[in-house]
Formats: structure tokens, sequence, C-alpha cells
């Protein structure tokens, strides 16, 4: 029978790299919370049609990548392909807008979308996510984007650049599709085939399309900060002013549309230098009107969601650090098979300790487990001497100088010698 092997796009990830994943969420964890923000878990399966409704009809998410089935009551049921959709219906249904405004909640886990698979795009991936949902302030646009670049910054990463637009609101926008529609008409029959089905639908998503004819095309399109209503133009400057004054150096990139329909006004990417075509760590922006759309009252949103992958690959590119990769503390070695019941209960009291301890499992001779010791920062050796005087030789790896320690209170006593041995860590 052929071995099974996991579907195609998806990834394991194994403990070589799953402690790097774990120093990611544990920066992301602290700093969101730092910034106000309240963890919530959120279900991986949605009703299609808030995906329909929330993302929007006409994106690539929603046309060809969305992992829809029937459940067997006949239900149209989606993975997530994003979270800001779950979220505003999650605000809605649980009724957070009758609180203190604005709510802000975070949440961490896997999204879906059926892409092709390449370098950094995943049909599985990890996606931090952060929103803010009841405010028009473009303060709250700030805090969203300066969280981000303060998680890249505390994770050591560089080379990242942060592009920023306007996409205007339901008010301008209707102007500037129709100037960027008028300009693109002419040149219809040399776009690519994705642009050309998107003219009418949603023409807007032909400035970010990659093929390099309709890149071409589109070098001298209308700018959207011509047609910004005044109340859009004013939140696009007073963001920038702030952002300005934090210090925080961005570019404006017209074509920056997102893939996404459901935003206006804000929209953000940063960009890392270290990735190839799939650049992008973090997208996001503000999206007043997606609550409206998923047949919520009028609730503004601003969010931002960041691949962890991604991430990873940026920081292993960058040679950034990421802390400590987990490693064994104590490792147990019965000397002889009299040893073997006291090698047992100090394993557990170590572990009690809250050491990582181990032992050997598989009757291996003392020399192999020597060798698997030497990674350990003390090993721990029992024979039927040390039992017979109720002691236990221990040996720090590092330095190699070895001690006798009484059995009853050896657990803690290597704990603090330990904790003494971190104290030294440069
Ligand atoms: P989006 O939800 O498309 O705005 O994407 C936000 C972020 O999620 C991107 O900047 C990436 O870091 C990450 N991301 C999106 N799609 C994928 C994918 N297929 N594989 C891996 N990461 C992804």
């Amino acid at each position: 029978m052929a071995e099974i092997t996991a579907p195609r796009g998806v990834k394991d990830v194994l403990p070589g790299e799953s402690w790097k994943w774990a120093y990611v969420l544990d920066q992301f964890r602290t700093l969101a919370e730092g910034f106000g923000f309240s963890e919530v878990h959120l279900p991986i399966f949605e009703h299609t049609e808030l995906f329909c409704r929330g993302i929007g009809d006409t994106t690539d998410v929603v046309e060809k990548e969305m992992y829809t089935f029937e459940d067997r009551a006949g239900r149209s049921l989606t993975l997530r392909p994003e979270a800001t959709a779950s979220m505003v219906r999650s605000y809605l249904e649980n009724r957070m807008a009758s609180g203190p405004q604005p709510v802000k909640l975070w949440c961490a886990g896997p999204m879906f979308r059926y892409e092709r698979p390449q370098k950094g795009r995943y049909r599985q991936f990890w996606q931090l996510d952060v929103e803010v949902l009841g405010s028009v302030n473009p303060l709250v646009d700030v805090e969203i984007i300066e969280l981000s670049l303060e998680l890249y910054r505390r994770l050591g990463m560089a080379n990242l650049e942060v592009v920023v637009n306007s996409v205007g609101c339901p008010a301008c926008r209707p102007a500037y599709r129709k100037a960027l529609q008028d300009y693109l008409r002419p040149h219809l029959g040399e776009l690519c085939g994705s642009c050309k089905s998107r003219f009418d639908r949603n023409p807007l998503r032909i400035l970010d399309c990659k093929n390099e004819t309709c890149k071409a095309l589109t070098e001298g399109a209308p700018d959207v900060m011509d047609s910004l209503c005044d109340e859009c133009r004013d939140h696009f400057a007073a963001v920038r002013k702030r952002l300005d004054l934090l210090g925080a150096s961005t570019r404006i990139d017209k074509r920056l549309v997102r893939g996404l329909d459901y935003y206006t006004k804000t929209a953000y990417e940063v960009l890392s230098g270290d990735l190839g075509a799939q650049n992008a760590v973090c997208g996001g922006g503000r999206y007043d009107n997606l609550a409206e759309s998923i047949g919520g009252p009028h609730v503004p949103g601003v969010g931002f969601a960041s691949g962890i992958e991604r991430i990873v690959l940026t920081m292993e590119q960058q040679g950034c650090s990421f802390g400590r990769e987990p490693s064994t503390d104590v490792y147990v070695i019965a000397v002889d098979g009299a040893a073997s019941d006291e090698a047992v209960k100090l394993l557990y009291a170590l572990r009690r300790q809250g050491l990582r301890a181990e032992m050997d499992y598989q009757g291996r001779s003392v020399k192999a487990q020597l060798k698997t010791a030497s990674q350990a920062a003390f090993a721990c050796f029992l024979g039927s001497d040390e039992v017979a005087r109720s002691v236990v030789a221990v040996k720090e790896m590092a330095t190699g100088n070895q001690e006798e320690l009484l059995f009853d209170g050896a657990a803690a006593a290597i704990r603090s010698k330990l904790a003494r041995q971190e104290d030294r860590r440069p």
C-alpha cells in the first residue's frame, strides 16, 4: 500500500522549527497584551456566506481560493481564509458594541487558501491577527501599524519596507473606479485574462496584478489620492502625520489596493527584502463597511494579519535570534540495573521541580547514554554504590565538575545550580 503523505501546500512544523514559532507567538502575545488587546479563539470554519459577503464575491480569495464543503445537514461551510470577517461576526454576535469602545482583540491560528504553493505561500498557514473595532480615529490606524512594526523590531527583523495607501470609501471610490476604467478602456485588449475579467467587476485589483504588461499599462494610471473625498484625505494625512511623528518611515504606494474588498481608507503592507516573490510579511488596514456587509450595523474597524511562516523565514534569512532552543536540563543515567528504581524516582523529582529531565528507555549502553547526556546541562549517575549510600553523582557538563549530593533534596539542589548557571549566561 502506498504511504499516505500530507496534502499539497501544507507543512508539518517539526520540533526543529516549532520552538521558533513558539518564540514568535510569545513575543506577539506579550506585545498585543501590552498594547491592550485581548485574545479570542474563533472557529476555524464559518458559514460560507460570511466570507462571500464579508471579503467580497469578486476577490481572488472568494472566487478561487476557499476550501468550501457541505456538512451532513447540507449547510455550506468554509475553512476560514482569514480572520477579520470572523472577528467582526463575533463582535456583532456577542454584542460587544454595548461595552466600552473600541474593542481590541487578537487571535492566532491557521488559515486556509487554495493557492499555488511556493516559498512563503502555503494552503494552510498561520496568521497573527489584531483588530480594533468601534473607532474611526486615525490614531487607531496608527496603533495597528505601530504594533506590527514594534513586533518586527522586537524580533530583530530588518530590511523591511512599510507601504501605505488610501483606498477611499464608498463616497469617493466610485469616482476613482470610473477614472481607472476610463484610463484602461483603450488598453482592455492588452490586459491579462484575469484583469480583463476584473475590469468591470473589480478594476482596482488590476493595479496590483503581477503581470508585466498589466504593470506597465497601469504605470500612468490616475492616482487614487486625486479622487479621495475630504474625509478620506484628512484621515490619510492624520495617519501619516502620526506615523512620521513616531519615526516610522513609510512609502506611499498607489498600487496598494490589497486583495480583500472590505478595505476603506487606510491600507498598508510590510514587505521583507529577504523573501522573494511572496514578500509581504503583514497586511492590513481599515474596513469601516465590513460589519454592514455581513448584516450588522455600521461598525468601523482596523487591523492587520501577519503570516508566521514568512516572519520565521525572514528571521532565519537575517540570522535573528529566536531565544534559546529548548534542551534537556538533566539527563539521568542508571549505571546498573540495581539503580533503575532510584533513577526513575530522581527523574520525577527533577520534573516536579520544573526541570526538563530525561532518561533512557531503550536499554542503551552507559556510553551511548553519556553521549546523549553531553547535550544536557547536568548528568546524574546512579549505581548500586550510590544507592547504598543514598547519594547521586552530579556532573555539570559544561565544566566537567562532578560532585555527590544527598539523594533527598538533590532535585532542588540541581534546580538552584541551574538557576545560577542561567544567571551566568551572557
Ligand atoms: P492577507 O490576509 O492576504 O492580507 O495576508 C496577510 C498576511 O498573511 C500576508 O502578509 C502573509 O504574511 C500571510 N499570508 C497570506 N497568504 C499566505 C499564504 N498562502 N501562505 C503563507 N502566508 C500567507
